[in-house]
């Protein structure tokens, strides 16, 4: 058998995702929140999961979770909604259904990785508008490079992974008016941030809103939704696996979507202590920290690699290294927010670190 007649030049040339061994780790790499669930809950939901119908594939529409979701989230009523195995296979969704011979994706870059990486694996193109240093995107030349490239697709990450800043929304309505595609307007960190572009629904027909329950507290869940008018939904869910959200994980999120209090709380939590960990590194003098609408920060170290090394095999902390990744992100390291002791561990390590240097 030869492999390299099989599979395609892209996937051979790949590298798997890579995720960092973690157990036994402070993990503040994946923008998880860092809350557990509490044992009441807990064993609340290990009573939901036990009346769940195993025998039974999961009904294909989930029809009662999209009406609790669309209520919980105040979405506008006459929109359509997809549930997602993560917002991951929704934009996997949205790029199936797009990739015609020669289509085009485009969003800035350095943006959430696997807009670019989807798009390469089902054989489009894909065009990165490089942003400025300080992270802003030059408008023109992103509005141009449409022009240009008349893509299929746009994403943009409202706010952005990895940089954690937010386009004007005046902007966005450019692009939504330019664009000869569907515009994904990514609002994972939704919880982070009081901007939305949800009001953009009802407004362009060509947009497509997606978030995420992964940021507060059920990533291990698998769920994402997608908000869109009733004829694009109607083309995006033909391509959707037909029971792709499994009975658990429905019935999970229909559990927690009752615990809004507890998860604004963990929110809450998280902004408060991202506020304490900026003051505390913006502080250090020989430190940049870049502040976010999201549960993240960013910092730029004189070495990243040697800080983000100290942290992992000395400290037992785990960051996200995002040096050599694009040019605007030298030296520059993620930290997702954790719990109050982790982040005091985070900052005793990096006093100890920057110290003996
Ligand atoms: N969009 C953005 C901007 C993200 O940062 C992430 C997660 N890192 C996702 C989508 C995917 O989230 P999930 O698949 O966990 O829902």
């Amino acid at each position: 058998m030869k492999l390299n007649t099989i599979f395609t030049d892209k996937v051979q040339s790949m590298q798997p995702y890579h995720v960092p061994q973690s157990v036994g780790m402070i993990k503040l790499d994946a923008m998880e929140s860092p809350y557990k669930l509490p044992k009441e809950m807990l064993q609340a939901i290990g009573t939901t999961l036990s009346m769940v119908n195993f025998n039974r594939y999961p009904s294909p529409r989930s029809t009662s979770l999209v009406a609790k979701i669309k209520n919980t989230f105040q979405l506008p009523s006459d929109s359509g909604v997809i549930l997602g195995n993560g917002s991951d296979e929704l934009i996997q969704m949205i790029l199936t259904a797009t990739m015609r011979p020669g289509a085009t994706v485009m969003s800035p870059v350095p943006s959430f990785v696997m807009y670019q990486q989807t798009a390469e694996i089902l054989g489009m193109k894909f065009i990165g508008v490089d942003l400025n240093a300080c992270f802003s995107l030059d408008e023109d030349k992103f509005l141009n490079a449409i022009d240009q490239h008349q893509p299929a697709v746009i994403f943009l990450a409202y706010p952005n992974n990895p940089t954690g800043q937010i386009l004007d929304k005046k902007f966005i309505e450019q692009v939504l008016k330019k664009a000869p595609g569907v515009v994904v307007l990514d609002e994972a960190y939704s919880p982070y941030t009081s901007h939305s572009v949800i009001d953009f629904i009802d407004k362009y027909n060509n947009a497509i809103l997606i978030r995420t329950f992964s940021k507060i507290g059920l990533a291990g869940v698998r769920l994402g939704y997608l908000v869109a008018n009733p004829e694009i939904v109607a083309q995006v869910d033909k391509v959707r696996m037909p029971y792709n959200i499994n009975v658990l994980s429905k019935s999970a999120v229909h559990f927690m979507l009752d615990q809004v209090t507890f998860i604004n709380a963990c929110v809450e939590k998280v902004i408060q202590e991202k506020t304490k960990l900026y003051d505390w590194l913006l502080q250090r003098e020989e430190l940049t920290v870049i502040a976010t609408e999201t549960n993240f920060l960013l910092v730029r170290f004189h070495d990243a690699n040697e800080v983000f090394t100290h942290l992992r095999d000395e400290h037992n902390i785990l960051l996200k290294n995002l040096h050599g990744s694009h040019p605007t992100l030298e030296n520059i390291l993620r930290i997702t927010i954790g719990r109050k002791k982790e982040n005091e561990k985070l900052r005793q390590a990096l006093n100890h670190i920057l110290a003996v240097k």
